[in-house]
């Protein structure tokens, strides 16, 4: 409604204008007619006529009208060189700033909705650089000065005191050069001579010249980055990969696909956390474990009550089979075949293009090569408690082989951690007869996720048997001849726990030190850093997957390993930024919790507007039948549109449903087409339709639904 208002007082305005013929005198020729006339009245009222002349000014900016630079003319004629260009500079950047922000009133969200996935890019650039573009742009008077306005309305990153002050800083030349013109206005037949070729080309210049200067900047910081080094004349390698998991696999994989030279260093075992320590032995248990836990309930089935005999050692066994099912993807004779030269050992930079290796069977290689990618990935983190070492511990990384030596799981286990891996362990040994404490210093278990969602997943995990600690802090273990204790505490209170296993799962930190990053002066933080690019410090060296972060997933590091080969490979032609606008995951607890895009702390913390839809599990006839009711479907929206800003499931098989969703969001498809789409009856995706039905009552059009009734009762002759 206030946008009507304000589009019809613009409406009125310039209606008025053409109305009074003011455009009349926006012109040199007008001008010249009327400033014998404009002149005196000047003599007589000059703070009148400034202040009208001034106010006048802003307005025909404002309404993007032509004529800005005939005012900035007329300045000149009418107050002198002095007054004339401190009037029009202002006048002119406070019009501007107007234009500015009624373009950004009206027009910025609806373009930014409609077009914001293309837009990503540009809101990127403007927000680092948008200030010398502004710059330049107003700097190069052939830019139409209105057009300025508009199109940088629409942009989302730049704040209105840096646009007023860049637009007057920027526009001052051009101001002054016109003003002085306006003194000699008699002179004057039309604007074009105003700039001469020479004038404007050296404006261009001053345009581009701080383009350029960020770019020799740029130019010479890289010199300073590789000053100390000699760059080799000619290089072994086109690509050396450090490390052989989810992200030196892929971005090995690419190389080779392309033809270059590659050569994959793995010091330890091919496919890395997620082949021999993660992912596949996770979902192995997960897999056992739950159909002890699915035998041990067969009486939601019709079935007798079953208590699951079962071998722990061959349930351990067969996650040890599994990886070794999966293992020829990963090894070394596939990539071999690929066109990757595999290498087995231990790689340090030892300068940005060389490499040495330290290999497994004896002896050390040295290969020079163009880029290097780091992909050496986390190790778990072991937290430094008093006493931890005389207990002992596992991690993700020891207790598949440490556990499958036992033939029965561990009678009473402890689990630091209530993310992810904590999670699906606790319960997948809860399932196989273990009595899990799981032990969560936050106030609840899976804290990324909404409270809703951890509820439930504490719920689940409980109801399973594990007790769940949350509040409680580790504070040390202690040994008391083979007894083993763990002490906690909670509210100021310590309580003590004794163990037979204690597993450590409270995070994996990024591995940073040990092959070359500290003597190359690459720096890190929790991992290493990298630009949009993924390029280090040096830009022919770059980083993906656990060891860059933001992400400690397999599908992240795939995802930015295409960009760091592509880019390590090709970006003197072309780099690409890493686009994380779509990033899902999910625990594989029972019921799954799968993600993607915005959640409700998320959006809130952001300060997003959003509303929700959900659609609870109990009511869908798959989920009914199969005795899989435990969950449910949230999903965020822009407010009144159905375009989607992120998904939660929580439920059976909720990773696999969500692929719907991550696929709309990719391609910007919003409720309506996932509801349009015909959805196979009966299976659990028919959750991910109905959900946007659920969306779709809520936004029955009721106006017309109320005129409908009214048709049909008409027709009825009611
Ligand atoms: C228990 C558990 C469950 C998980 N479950 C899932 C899941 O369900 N889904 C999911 O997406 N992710 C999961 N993950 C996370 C996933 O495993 C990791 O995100 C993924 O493995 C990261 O791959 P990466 O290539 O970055 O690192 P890694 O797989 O760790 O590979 C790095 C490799 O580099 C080698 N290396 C290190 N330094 C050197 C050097 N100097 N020279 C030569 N080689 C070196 C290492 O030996 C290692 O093999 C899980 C992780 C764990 C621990």
């Amino acid at each position: 409604m206030k946008k009507i208002m304000v589009i019809s007082v613009i409406t009125l305005l310039v209606i008025l204008i053409y109305a009074f013929d003011i455009q009349a005198y926006l012109s040199v020729d007008g001008l010249k007619h009327s400033v014998s006339q404009l002149e005196m009245w000047r003599v007589e009222r000059p703070l009148l006529v400034g202040a009208l002349f001034f106010s006048l000014y802003i307005l025909i900016a404002l309404l993007s009208l032509p004529g800005a630079a005939v005012m900035t003319i007329g300045a000149g004629a009418l107050f002198g060189l002095l007054w004339g260009s401190i009037i029009a500079s202002f006048a002119s950047s406070i019009g501007a700033t107007l234009a500015f922000l009624l373009s950004r009133y009206l027009l910025r969200d609806v373009v930014q909705n409609r077009f914001d996935k293309q837009l990503t890019a540009i809101n990127a650039g403007m927000a680092k650089d948008g200030l010398l573009y502004l710059f330049a742009l107003r700097l190069v008077p052939i830019f139409p000065f209105f057009l300025i306005n508009l199109l940088m309305g629409l942009t989302t990153t730049i704040r209105t005191r840096d646009y007023y002050w860049v637009s007057q800083l920027g526009m001052l030349a051009g101001t002054l050069v016109y003003v002085n013109a306006g003194t000699q206005l008699i002179r004057l037949t039309s604007l074009s001579e105003i700039m001469s070729p020479a004038l404007l080309a050296s404006f261009a210049l001053l345009g581009v010249f701080p383009m350029m200067a960020k770019y020799v900047v740029k130019y010479l910081e890289r010199r300073r980055v590789y000053a100390r080094w000699s760059e080799p004349e000619k290089f072994d390698r086109n690509l050396i990969v450090i490390g052989g998991g989810a992200a030196g696999l892929v971005t090995s994989y690419i190389a080779a696909a392309v033809k270059a030279k590659v050569t994959l260093v793995e010091a330890h075992k091919m496919g890395g956390d997620c082949l021999n320590y993660g992912c596949v032995p996770s979902k192995a248990i997960i897999k056992s474990a739950r159909l002890a836990h699915t035998i041990r309930h067969g009486e939601h089935y019709g079935l007798e009550n079953l208590t699951p005999t079962f071998s722990f050692r061959n349930v351990m066994a067969r996650v040890h089979e599994v990886i070794r099912h999966v293992a020829p993807h990963d090894s070394i004779e596939r990539y071999t075949r690929l066109g990757v030269e595999v290498l087995e050992g231990y790689a340090t930079i030892i300068d940005p293009w060389t490499v040495e290796i330290k290999l497994n069977n004896g002896g050390t290689q040295r290969l020079t090569t163009r880029s290097i990618v780091i992909a050496t990935g986390a190790r778990p983190v072991v937290p430094p408690l008093p006493g931890l070492e005389e207990v002992g511990y596992l991690t993700s990384d020891t207790m598949w082989r440490e556990l499958a030596k036992l033939d029965a799981p561990p009678a009473r286990l402890v689990i630091l951690g209530g993310g992810p891996i904590g999670c699906e362990l606790s319960q997948s040994f809860a399932r196989l007869g273990s009595q899990v404490t799981q032990v969560e210093m936050a106030s609840r278990i899976m804290i990324r996720e909404d409270e809703d969602v951890s509820a439930l997943a504490r719920d689940a995990l409980t109801r399973d048997g594990v007790l769940v600690l949350t509040e409680h802090k580790a504070l040390r273990c202690e040994k008391e001849g083979e007894r083993k204790f763990i002490v906690l505490e909670h509210k100021n209170i310590e309580l003590r726990i004794e163990f037979d296993v204690l597993l450590c799962a409270v995070g994996r930190a990024a591995r940073l030190s040990g092959y070359g990053l500290e003597a190359l002066g690459i720096e890190t933080q929790r991992t290493v850093i990298t630009n949009d690019y993924l390029e280090t410090l040096y830009p022919n060296i770059f980083a993906a997957g656990d060891v860059a972060g933001p992400y400690q997933f397999t599908h992240t590091a795939g995802h930015q390993a295409w960009y760091a080969a592509v880019n390590a490979l090709f970006g003197d032609f072309k780099r690409f930024k890493v686009d994380y606008s779509v990033v899902p995951w999910a625990t594989f607890i029972d019921p799954e919790v799968a993600r993607v895009g915005l959640n409700e702390q998320d959006a809130r913390e952001k300060g997003i507007p959003y509303e929700i839809t959900r659609f609870g599990l109990a009511d869908l006839d798959r989920a009914i039948a199969d005795g899989t009711t435990h969950g449910f479907i949230k999903v965020l929206t822009v407010p009144g549109k159905d375009r989607i800003l992120g998904v939660t499931i929580v439920g059976e098989h909720a990773a696999d449903l969500l692929a719907e969703f991550v696929l709309a969001m990719k391609h910007r498809l919003g409720l309506n087409q996932i509801l349009g789409t015909i959805h196979t009856y009966p299976t659990l995706s028919e959750a991910n339709k109905y959900v946007a039905g659920e969306w779709k009552r809520q936004h029955a059009p009721q106006r017309i639904l109320n005129w409908l009734a009214r048709y049909h009762s008409w027709k009825r002759g009611a």
